[in-house]
This record gives C-alpha cells, structure tokens and sequence, in this order.
C-alpha cells in the first residue's frame, strides 16, 4: 500500500519558493491499477520522487507497505526502491545491448543468483511480455511497442511490489498505446501487482484505470472510482 498523508512539497528556487504539492492525502491500496492525471506542472512528478525518495516531503508524510520513505537511507534506500519497478515514456533502455540484456541488466545491479539464474529469469520475462523470438535483438531494432515490452519486462526483475508508469505510453500511437495498456491490465490480473499510472492523458486512465485522483496545481481535485469520476452528467 501506498498512502501520501498530508503532504505538501515547496522547492526553494532561485526566484523563491515553489509550491509543488499542497494538502495530498492519497491512498492507493494494493493490487488494484491506481490512475494520477493532471496537466503538465500539476506535480506529478513530485510525487514520483517522494515516493522513491529522491525528495523529502516539506510536510507530512509517504508510505510505501508501512515503510516512511523519508526514514530511510543508502542500503535501505536501495532495496526499498527495489519493491517499486518503473517504465519510462522514453523506454531508458541500453541501446548497445540485446533485449534479454536490458531485461537482466536490474538483476545484475541487485547481484540477484548466478548468469544462469539470471538468464532464466530474463527469459521468463520476456515471454511474458510477448516478445519471445527478439531476445538477442537490440533496442534500435525493435518498435515503440517492442521497446516499452522491453521496459515492463526489466521493470518487473527484481519482482516489485508496485510498476509505477510514467508517461509510459504517451510517446506512442493509439493502436501501439493499447496494447501496452492490454498488457498492463494482464500484468495486473496475473502477477497481482499494483500499478500506479501517471499521465496527462484522459483516455490512458479511463481504459485500465480502477481508481483515480486528478491533480492540478498541486492539489488533488477529485479522488475516487474512474466510472463516478469521469461520469457523464
Ligand atoms: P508535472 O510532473 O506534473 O509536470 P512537476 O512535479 O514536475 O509537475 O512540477 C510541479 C511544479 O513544481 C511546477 O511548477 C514546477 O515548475 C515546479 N518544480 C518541479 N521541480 C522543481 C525544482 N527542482 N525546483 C523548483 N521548482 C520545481
Ligand atoms: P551501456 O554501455 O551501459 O550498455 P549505453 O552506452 O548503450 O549503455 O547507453 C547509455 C545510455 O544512453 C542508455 O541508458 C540510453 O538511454 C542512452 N542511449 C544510448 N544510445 C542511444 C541512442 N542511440 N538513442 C537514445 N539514447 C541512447
């Protein structure tokens, strides 16, 4: 579970103080495929890096299964961020590397098993994700919908808790953006994991969405089902 308790977040800027984030109380229970939407600057990013503790809350307080992330530092830091995988708009993946590269490339850095085991694992993923056959392709090889497989299949190596998506489909064609959704949900149903959507864009959450929290300015105007959220009047 993940819970932000009144949490506020002001940068101090050379222009002054910036107010990021004001008053967010969210809850986002576990296994469900949580939707947060706003514009450009309404914060969404600031939440993402208080959540992986890249920055501290001016006030209040985030939770990741219990954990406040403020709390923790260095080692602990480390494996805690292990629990939440993440899939980048620009997929982030090593373009001089092949695709079951890229996907065991997370283990390597958490010094997870043997080649061998690792190996294994990669492969497993990359089937998952449906992309068997591609493994010894590189990135540059591969289409947008191929490269974000790679991502959610690297996202999900060290076995996290919670796949945080950020902006994850937005570089994407709408055909290409639903089968990455199609995914997610799979992924979703299958695996039990949560799944924190981040976007800008409407459609994104009304498709796989279960719940939502629309920010804008750095608050949160609306919280709740994606069908009373979004209900036509
Ligand atoms: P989003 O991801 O929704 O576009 P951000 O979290 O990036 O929103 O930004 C929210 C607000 O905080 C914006 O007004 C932005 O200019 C400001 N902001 C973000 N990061 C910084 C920073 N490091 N220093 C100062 N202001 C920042
Ligand atoms: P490594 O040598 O560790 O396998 P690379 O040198 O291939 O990594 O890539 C380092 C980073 O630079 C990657 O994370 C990737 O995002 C970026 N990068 C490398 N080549 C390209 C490219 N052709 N287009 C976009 N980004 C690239």
């Amino acid at each position: 579970m993940i819970e932000f308790k009144d949490v506020s977040k002001t940068y101090q800027a050379k222009e002054g103080p910036v107010k990021a984030i004001t008053d967010v109380n969210l809850t986002i229970p576990d296994g469900k495929i949580y939707g947060i939407v706003g514009y450009s600057g309404a914060g969404k990013s600031t939440l993402i890096r208080m959540l992986n503790g890249l920055e501290t809350p001016t006030t209040g307080k985030v939770t990741v299964n219990g954990q406040n992330v403020s709390e923790l530092s260095g080692q602990r830091l480390r494996e805690e961020r292990l629990q939440i995988g993440m899939i980048f708009q620009h997929f982030d993946l090593l373009w001089s590397r092949t695709v079951l590269e890229n996907v065991e490339f997370p283990l390597e850095i958490a010094k997870k098993g043997n080649k061998k085991e690792r190996q294994k694992k990669a492969e497993e993923l990359v089937k998952l994700v449906g992309l068997q056959g591609r493994e010894n392709a590189y990135p540059s090889e591969l289409s947008g919908g191929q490269k974000q497989r790679v991502g959610i299949a690297r996202a999900l190596a060290n076995d996290p808790k919670i796949l945080l998506s950020d902006e994850a489909t937005s570089a994407l064609d709408p055909q290409t953006t639903d089968e990455v959704l199609e995914l997610l949900l799979d992924i979703n149903h299958r695996l039990g994991i949560t799944i924190v959507v981040i976007t800008h864009e409407m459609h994104v959450i009304r498709k796989i969405c279960d719940h939502v929290a629309v920010l804008d300015a750095g608050r949160i105007v609306e919280e709740g089902p994606v069908l009373d959220v979004f209900k036509h009047p």
